[in-house]
């Protein structure tokens, strides 16, 4: 059976091999077991019960709260040629009726059923009569009251099952991966608990990262437009920071929605469909948006505000990436945020969960804080042992210098003590810079000795410092009426020369997240099209990831096609057409793309992932390396950081490719950096370059770090 479940994976779905989890899950349950099963959003749970529910006789049902997302997966499994409908409150009575009719009489191989159903005697009866192989639960933790978003009609499931005459299989799923939620799964629903099947939580196509000490409209709107043809959500915290930066971006020509609890039914959901049709690419929303979106080409999840907790945090930044391309998750932080997120735990009804509220919301700020890796400090957090540091995040990244900035703290420290500790960021850096604003000259602060020492900066500049030092909590704030700033205990230690303040070189917005193809948007436009004459997302037609191994695998009849990740029969006799004359028109104009595509064997290869295609970059770096460019002439070349280009050379010395770093890594050098890393451990590379000479970069400690775990070459 289980060859089996692997052809309909390839001729519905269109995908040659099964992810990890998946194949476990799906011959369990076709050995007759019930299971549990837990993956990360986007790691694929849908096609653990889909395929069952296609060798399996008779009508599998999915019992799912989120009713926006039924509409989209009955409509996904209907683009693959499968038979399935949903039944939920957004029908009529006669509708549902008709389906259910329809269903009794085995016209389905999936219903997918809001819990509240099963409070309905009617509609169990009907249950009762159908040939019921497979009950699928999604979104499993709602059963529990110790998850986040326990649901009581989740209850009747069980009593369901028990009056069905023929006991189907129970396959429950979910992404909440806490030891209690699980074991109240399991238990209700009779689960064997050793039929639980985990995969791991790193996200391996998802790069994090954490923003401070920047203004922080101004990093979104650089990075929104850096990025304009790509979906992303921008979370805050309050409603009305979701109407500013709505207002604002909407101002930029951004094409923007937005969608938060005080706006009526009918917006929100005009709101979400435009965002899910690809007709805004920005949403900017509170936490209430996000349950139910099965976007999956959603490039970024940017916070603008800290997240009150890790939980909401992994699974609103989950939401970027679900197609398993390269993706965003990044979190401005600012510390007065926290006040915020304070203020709304302490409004909250239950008072007696306050203090755990407390807790969960400092391990967020400690996530915002540490220098190691921030998807092992997730991973860490949800109780995964054995992590790595996943070399993609934005502390894995950074070997920028950190610079003295003592003296200059000193200046904006003692220009707050001389304005009497009474005014905002802004008026303090007004009298640092020397601006002959009025307010200024009539309060006398131009006779003030620390009046324009900084007058070679502008005033955002010194904002920014204060923002920085603000989170380096040298500097409190004082929230009343309109903040006002003043030098805290640490600040003092500064201002008195015992403490030095560092900071790393200003961060750069960060490029695109990927490069502009041409023929990916031409693509993107037929889809577009397309999506709007079946009424359904254009993810619903092809991922992004299908789109992109198009533009790879440049298909020029059925057979090619049929070669492209996300393409089964059905798809390929529906819209195989259309897509692949535009490619052949595109190569005719662009005959250059061929030729490329013919000296890149991986195009020619059988059936990949697309994701493993686009990874090769560190491969073209090596090659590059070793025809004897140097690093800065690769990131010219290829228009990538030099950080980048650093981190292919050690991916793929990490992956066990000859890689000839003497150039780099001068044996003269090396006894310097063996001193040093016996001295301060190979944990963390701060410390290591603290003990050495500024001639020696984060990369030759990298390198040397890399090559004396496999013991080579530095002998
Ligand atoms: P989840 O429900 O766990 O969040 P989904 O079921 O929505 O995840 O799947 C996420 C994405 O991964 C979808 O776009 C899906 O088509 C894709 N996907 C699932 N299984 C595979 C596979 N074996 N190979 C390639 N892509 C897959
Ligand atoms: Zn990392």
């Amino acid at each position: 059976m289980l060859q089996k479940a692997k052809e309909y994976l390839q001729s519905y779905f269109g995908y040659s091999s099964f992810r990890s989890g998946q194949e476990d899950a799906i011959s369990s349950v076709l050995n007759g077991e019930d299971v549990l099963c837990v993956m990360p959003t986007g790691g694929g749970k849908s096609i653990c019960y889909q395929i069952p529910a296609l060798v399996l006789e008779g009508t599998t049902i999915v019992i799912s709260p989120l009713i926006s997302l039924m509409k989209d997966q009955v409509d996904a499994l209907l683009q693959a040629g499968i038979a399935a409908t949903y039944i939920n409150s957004s029908i009529s009575i006669s509708e549902a009726n008709e389906r259910i009719r329809d269903a009794m009489e085995g016209r389905y191989k999936l219903l997918y059923i809001a819990p509240e159903r099963l409070e309905s005697s009617d509609f169990i009866r009907s249950l009762e009569k159908m040939e019921i192989p497979l009950i699928a639960v999604d979104e499993a933790h709602c059963i529990s009251q110790w998850g986040h978003d326990f649901r009581p009609s989740y209850l009747h499931i069980q009593r369901m099952i028990d009056r069905l005459p023929q006991k189907p299989q129970v396959m429950a799923l979910t992404a909440t991966a806490t030891p209690m939620v699980r074991k109240d799964i399991t238990q209700t629903l009779h689960i064997n608990e050793e039929n639980t099947i985990m995969t791991g939580f790193e996200r391996e196509n998802l790069s994090f990262h954490v923003i401070k000490g920047q203004d922080r409209y101004a990093y979104l709107k650089n990075y929104v437009k850096k990025n304009t043809e790509e979906a992303g959500i921008i979370y805050a915290a309050t409603r009305k920071t979701v109407d500013q930066l709505y207002e604002k971006l909407r101002k930029e020509n951004i094409k923007v929605g937005r969608y938060h609890a005080g706006m009526g039914d009918k917006d929100r959901m005009l709101e979400q469909e435009k965002f899910l049709q690809d007709q805004t690419t920005v949403m900017v929303a509170t936490s209430a948006f996000g349950m139910g979106i099965d976007k999956s080409n959603i490039r970024y999840v940017v916070h603008f505000q800290l997240p009150k907790n890790m939980e909401s945090y992994y699974q609103e930044a989950g939401r970027a990436g679900r197609d398993g391309l390269d993706s965003d998750c990044t979190v401005l932080y600012s510390p007065q945020d926290v006040q915020v997120q304070r203020f709304l735990i302490d409004q909250s009804a239950d008072r007696s969960r306050i203090a755990t509220e407390l807790e969960k919301l400092q391990a967020m700020i400690d996530y915002c804080h540490t220098e190691l890796c921030l998807q092992g400090h997730i991973l860490e957090y949800f109780g995964e042992e054995e992590i790595k540091p996943c070399g993609r995040c934005g502390n894995c990244m950074d070997s920028r210098s950190s610079i003295d900035v003592t003296k200059e703290a000193q200046m904006v420290l003692s220009c707050i003590i001389r304005m009497g500790q009474r005014f905002g960021k802004n008026a303090v850096a007004q009298v640092l810079t020397g601006s002959k604003n009025k307010k200024i000259l009539d309060l006398k602060f131009d006779q003030l000795p620390t009046y324009g020492i900084l007058k070679e900066k502008s005033v955002k500049e010194i904002s920014e410092f204060i923002e920085f030092l603000i989170s380096q909590e040298c500097i409190g704030v004082e929230h009343g009426s309109f903040p006002t700033i003043f030098v805290s205990p640490a600040g003092k230690e500064v201002l008195l020369g015992n403490r030095e303040v560092y900071r790393k070189e200003i961060v750069q917005a960060k490029p695109a997240i990927s490069a502009n193809d041409p023929l990916f948007d031409e693509l993107r436009k037929i889809r577009k099209i397309i999506a709007e004459n079946e009424k359904v997302p254009p993810f619903v037609i092809f991922s992004d990831t299908s789109l992109k191994d198009m533009c790879v695998k440049l298909p020029h009849n059925e057979e090619e096609f049929l070669q492209v990740s996300g393409v089964g029969e059905h798809k390929l006799q529906k819209y195989g057409g259309e897509f692949i004359n535009k490619i052949i028109e595109f190569c005719r104009q662009h005959p250059e793309r061929l030729e490329e595509k013919q000296q890149t064997p991986a195009a020619n290869q059988p059936k990949k992932p697309a994701k493993k295609a686009e990874k090769n970059s560190h491969y073209i770096t090596l090659e590059l390396f070793n025809d004897g460019l140097t690093v800065g002439e690769i990131a010219k070349k290829r228009e990538l950081s030099t950080n980048t280009i650093e981190n292919h050379l050690i991916h793929c010395a990490d992956e066990g490719m000859e890689v000839d770093f003497s150039e780099v890594l001068p044996q003269t050098i090396i006894p310097l950096i063996e001193k040093a890393v016996e001295e301060a451990g190979r944990e963390k590379l701060k410390p290591i370059k603290e003990l050495l000479p500024k001639e020696i970069s984060y990369f030759m400690i990298k390198v040397y770090l890399q090559n004396s775990k496999i013991g080579v070459k530095t002998e």
